[in-house]
């Protein structure tokens, strides 16, 4: 057996907006990295993750094979925070062996083997390496090119070998998978997601767990007048989704008979919206209940007609958290495609009796007045039952 130069296997991480941060970025790489952790627990490979200078590094234990590290390597790419993710070897400080494991990635690549334009890009988080990154480049890009007569192409590479050269070791990599961005869960606090079983709402949660949002999820069933296939439905959502934060719980509040009480007693028209701000009430009363400061809703402006400009207003008002609606300017093309690539679409188009079709009205109002709203939530009585709803919810933990 040869003696390989390419060290031990391990996952190079960058990190995303994390890197703006000032004095408190040390706080947000320690929460990156806990997440980070709890993620790669069920993998059940003993990891290392360690900071470096601007970087995370994942070091796998002695002997760990490349498919261990195309393993966390994948589940790492949903954990928010992370831009790029790279299966890495981590290799000794001296460009002899620098240059003999850049020689070899090359030499098991694919690309390679097709004759594929390459590219060298080295970096130096340590000053004190003997060559500098452009000499590094030189060198190694040098000696692919005479072992493995392939074209050097600077400008678009088919493959690229980047070197990274760190305090304690340098990594050489050829690949990596983009991460999904964002700031760590958590890092901005908690909030509760209002989840119908819709297209929209997984897509919101997705988008806010990004910002830094660790999210529970309600969902408000039509039970006792509809079947129970729109709680599976958002149990199966919630599954989905909690790749990205872990620990995710699925709160449901039976509604249908608090749908009919307001089916018979306002106007007609109104009843939507008069719905809505009542499952915001009961969520605000939910969200005091788990320490939620925020509420998360997939409204888009304009979608329908309980998203008009006027309606939204009269939503805002129900409440005193604020409610977070980051898809309020996308087109649901765009939102159908992001749930697309998350895998929810699939789950959300599976036909279901939502509790909102218990009131359809023919026309709904899209101007609702917050008077005549008023009117109707002092004729149910709001205020206790939404506490009354928020005290039936039953909690589903994945
Ligand atoms: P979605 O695709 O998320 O269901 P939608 O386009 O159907 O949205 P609406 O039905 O007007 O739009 O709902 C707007 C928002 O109100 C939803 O995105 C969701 O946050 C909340 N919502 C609606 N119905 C429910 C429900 N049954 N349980 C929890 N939240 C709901
Ligand atoms: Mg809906």
């Amino acid at each position: 057996m040869t003696m390989s130069a390419l060290g031990e296997p391990c996952v190079l991480l960058k990190l995303g907006e994390i890197v703006l941060k000032g004095k408190n970025r040390e706080l947000f790489e320690r929460r990156l990295i806990g997440n980070i952790r709890e993620a790669l627990k069920p993998l059940g490979t003993k990891v290392e993750v360690r900071r470096r200078h601007g970087v995370i590094a994942i070091f796998l234990p002695q002997g760990a094979g490349a498919e261990q590290a195309a393993a966390v390597a994948e589940r790492v790419a949903d954990v928010p925070g992370l831009v790029w993710i790279h299966r890495a070897w981590r290799v000794a400080k001296d460009p002899e062996t620098v240059l003999k494991a850049g020689l070899e990635l090359v030499g098991e690549s694919e690309e390679a083997k097709r004759g594929a334009r390459f590219a060298v890009r080295s970096r130096r988080r340590d000053k004190r390496f003997p060559l500098r990154s452009n000499e590094l480049d030189r060198l190694v890009g040098g000696a692919i090119n005479d072992e493995y007569n392939l074209p050097v192409d600077l400008r678009n590479p088919e493959l690229t070998v980047f070197i990274e050269v760190d305090r304690d070791e340098v990594f050489v990599f050829t690949d990596g998978i983009p991460g999904q961005g964002g700031l760590p869960v958590g890092s901005s606090g908690r909030a509760l997601v209002l989840m119908s079983g819709g297209i929209d709402s997984p897509v919101a949660a997705y988008r806010m767990m990004r910002r830094g949002l660790h999210v529970d999820f309600l969902h408000f069933s039509g039970i006792p007048f509809t079947t129970s296939e729109s709680i599976y439905k958002a149990y199966a959502l919630v599954r989905k989704l909690d790749r990205f934060q872990g620990g995710s719980r699925l709160w449901v509040v039976p509604f249908g008979k608090a749908q009919q009480s307001i089916r018979t007693s306002g106007q007609d028209r109104l009843a939507v919206i008069a719905q809505r701000r009542l499952m915001l009430k009961t969520a605000e009363e939910v969200a005091h209940r788990i320490r939620a400061a925020a509420l998360i809703t997939g409204d888009a402006l304009g979608q329908v007609s309980s998203q008009t400009l006027t309606n939204i207003t009269a939503q805002d008002n129900a409440v005193e958290l604020p409610i977070l609606r980051p898809l309020v300017g996308w087109d649901k093309t765009e939102i159908m495609a992001e749930a697309r690539r998350l895998g929810t679409l699939e789950i959300s188009e599976l036909p279901d009796e939502d509790c909102c079709s218990l009131l359809a009205p023919k026309r709904a109002e899209t101007r609702a007045r917050i008077d005549d709203l008023k009117q109707i939530e002092k004729r149910l009585d709001a205020e206790e039952l939404c506490v009354q709803l928020a005290d039936s919810i039953q909690e589903y933990t994945l």
